[in-house]
């Protein structure tokens, strides 16, 4: 029930935009090419797989004029502070923040193959994305109605969240809060935190997974995850 009161409070609370006609979509790609994140389960630096779709994110959002102004935060994948991607977004005037990742799991999750002749840690256990907002953040409740709508989203399109993170969120701060839809709440995640307009991370699969690992390396599921992403800002910004 509480999903549909939200999005009521939504309507509500944007009626007061509804003359803007452009919106600047702030995508922040997860780590940098010096500090890459998680390791696939074949050796791939996380960020190489975030750049693939925060860069055909922007590419897709700016085939619409609404979204023209849009911007990836760390282009170059230079060393940036947290506390700074946040605060370019807030001076650029971004409406929406969406920091884009791929996700790992645990070490105690973790197995062991060989690949290519390397030893490589993977983990077959669980698959599906995660969406993660904080109450910190300067909006948390349109951040939360966009986590809403994109997790909704995702499960119309025939994603299945995933719930491995649930152990590690559990009560304060960090919390699932959303089992359906694969929300989380994590207050102090300081992009979330530090950012004044609504913001969600999105780990769109996880890449410890053997086979999730290709599923996301490919184009065509790349287009798919961003094709959400897109429905789900045009739904948000729907008049
Ligand atoms: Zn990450």
């Amino acid at each position: 029930m509480w999903p549909f009161l939200l999005i009521f409070f939504w309507g509500a609370a944007l009626s007061s935009e509804c003359g803007a006609k452009e919106y600047k979509i702030a995508i922040d790609i997860g780590h940098s090419q010096s500090v890459p994140g998680a390791l696939s389960a074949r050796g791939v630096p996380e960020y190489q797989f975030n750049k693939q779709v925060a860069t055909l994110l922007l590419q897709k959002l700016l085939q619409d004029k609404r979204f023209k102004g849009s911007f990836i935060i760390n282009e170059k994948g230079g060393a940036i502070s947290l506390a700074a991607r946040a605060a370019l977004a807030n001076r650029q005037g971004a409406a929406l923040f969406i920091s884009i990742h791929h996700d790992s799991v645990e070490p105690k999750d973790l197995s062991h193959w060989l690949y290519q002749g390397e030893n490589r840690a993977y983990c077959d256990k669980f698959t599906g994305h995660s969406i993660f907002y904080s109450e910190e953040n300067g909006d948390p409740l349109h951040s939360l109605i966009f986590a809403i709508i994109l997790g909704s989203e995702m499960l119309r399109q025939g994603f299945c969240p995933t719930l491995h993170h649930a152990e590690k969120f559990t009560g304060g701060d960090k919390d699932l809060i959303d089992k359906t839809r694969g929300i989380y709440k994590y207050n102090k995640l300081v992009v979330l935190k530090n950012t004044k307009m609504p913001a969600i991370l999105f780990e769109c699969g996880i890449i410890k997974n053997r086979s999730e690992e290709l599923k996301v390396s490919s184009h065509k599921y790349q287009n798919k995850i961003v094709k959400v992403l897109i429905d789900a800002i045009n739904i948000f910004y729907a008049k």
